[in-house]
């Protein structure tokens, strides 16, 4: 096993680390497949209200490859379907029925991986809504199943300080995770699986598939961060990744033929000790966040998830929830109090002098200013990119510049947005950037 060292990154002295137990979470009655959390993706909706549904029928598919299906994560009735500004689809919702029916594919044996050609492989993977859990650098987006990546990134640790423990899911389905590194190699020679160094201890036999352990340091473990450090040529570019959740989800699939619901979740909010819980795909974010403050936000990550609508359902690529709480007022005598509860990566609040864990709030401690030049977010950014000169480049039009800069090696952390005294949105302001540029180059 390797060992990756990324200098820079944050370790966040944050309250609230989930514990290792498990815990079923209730049953819901409606599940939802969103179209907000695939990047890129212009979908085609294939069902009407009111239709009924298996577990695994196509619900919607992807117009730049009608191939690429996006499936039902339950049966029962769509109950409804969601659009947003501009008529873009966002959800599809479906009432439960209770009891569980497939659209069943032939399995492919373990003994056999092989009995599927390559070709049979991917049209699989694409028509049971998998093939979307292969995303390719720079940009994310869906794997292009002509191109033969010159590696795959597996990560065990998901894209938040408090995604779920990788030790749980391992201990459940190591089958299907060796069955689903397996059917990697039919699609790149070379396979790189990373596990933050704290991780190791409880990934039982599993740590001999690790190839490279990572740093705790936030975002050591983003496959964007890894791929920096790793790559030595041109080609690995456009490599891809993949969550070990969802390559769980690959095997057994191909090994049952019936796409898989069950989902281990995170739900972290102030004074919960046990936050790791059973559920299922397309959970609603009602059922899941169960009471809370009402002055609270729910985001599907610490730095750099969405600010999920409590009526929506969580997306295929989220398995954490983060209940935050947001005074909502000013903080009296703010300015010259000292600061040892706060949260902060500068010097100037006392709580830099203390280990202990603190709470994150949602207050923003003042409005957006002028980039004052302090270089705090250069000297964060886990991939030693220049957050401000890109921003800057970006916003006089000058693309060529910012891509100079090194604006697709972004791996959308947020980091620099949380560091800068500023309060400007450096990684949404980037994120837009490489989109833009990725849209109008494909
Ligand atoms: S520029 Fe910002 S969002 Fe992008 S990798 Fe660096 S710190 Fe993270
Ligand atoms: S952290 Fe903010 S204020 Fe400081 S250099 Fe970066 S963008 Fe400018």
């Amino acid at each position: 096993m390797e060992k990756i060292k990324i200098s820079k990154g944050f370790i966040p002295k944050l309250a609230g680390m989930p514990d290792t137990s498990l815990i079923k979470a209730p049953a819901p009655k409606t599940v939802g497949l969103s179209a907000m959390d695939i990047a890129y993706i212009r979908p085609k909706l294939l069902v009407k209200e009111n239709e009924r549904v298996l577990t695994g029928t196509p619900l919607f598919c992807d117009k730049r490859d009608t191939s690429i299906q996006y499936v039902s994560p339950g049966t029962g009735r769509v109950k409804k379907i969601w659009f947003g500004a501009r008529r873009r689809l966002q959800e599809v919702v479906i009432a439960l029925d209770a009891a569980e029916a497939f659209i069943q594919f032939d399995p492919v044996p373990k003994s056999d991986p092989n009995a599927i050609s390559k070709q049979d492989l991917i049209l699989r993977l694409k028509q049971g809504g998998l093939w979307q859990s292969l995303r390719q650098f720079p940009a994310k987006d869906t794997a292009d199943s002509n191109h033969t990546p010159a590696m795959i990134i597996v990560s065990l640790n998901g894209n938040d300080l408090f995604s779920p423990h990788p030790g749980i899911l391992m201990n459940r389905e190591k089958e299907a995770f060796e069955y689903g590194l397996d059917l990697l190699k039919r699609f790149s020679p070379r396979i790189v699986v990373t596990a933050r160094y704290s991780s190791l201890d409880r990934l039982g036999p599993v740590v001999a598939h690790i190839t490279h352990q990572v740093p705790d340091t936030y975002p050591a473990w983003d496959p964007g961060v890894v791929l920096f450090h790793l790559k030595k040529s041109v080609e690995e570019n456009t490599a891809w990744s993949i969550s070990a959740d969802h390559l769980v989800m690959m095997g057994k699939f191909l090994l049952t033929g019936q796409y898989p619901i069950e989902k281990v979740v995170t739900i972290t909010k102030k004074g919960d000790k046990k936050p790791h819980f059973l559920t299922r795909q397309g959970a609603p974010i009602k059922t899941l966040a169960g009471s809370f403050h009402e002055n609270s936000l729910i985001t599907t990550g610490q730095f750099n998830g969405r600010l999920a609508d409590i009526t929506s359902h969580l997306g295929f690529f989220e398995n954490t929830l983060n209940i935050i709480d947001t005074p909502g007022e000013e903080e009296v005598f703010g300015f010259i109090r000292p600061g040892s509860d706060k949260t902060s990566v500068s010097k100037t609040f006392l709580s830099c002098l203390s280990n202990s864990p603190k709470q994150v709030d949602g207050t923003l401690h003042g409005e957006e200013r002028a980039c004052i030049n302090c270089s705090y977010c250069e000297n964060i950014c886990p991939n030693d990119l220049m957050p401000n000169f890109i921003m800057k480049a970006l916003h006089s039009d000058e693309i060529e510049t910012a891509l100079e800069y090194g604006l697709l090696d972004c791996c959308r952390c947020g980091l620099c947005s949380y560091t800068c005294p500023s309060k400007i949105e450096l990684a949404t302001i980037l994120s837009h950037g490489m989109d833009s540029y990725y849209k109008d180059k494909a």
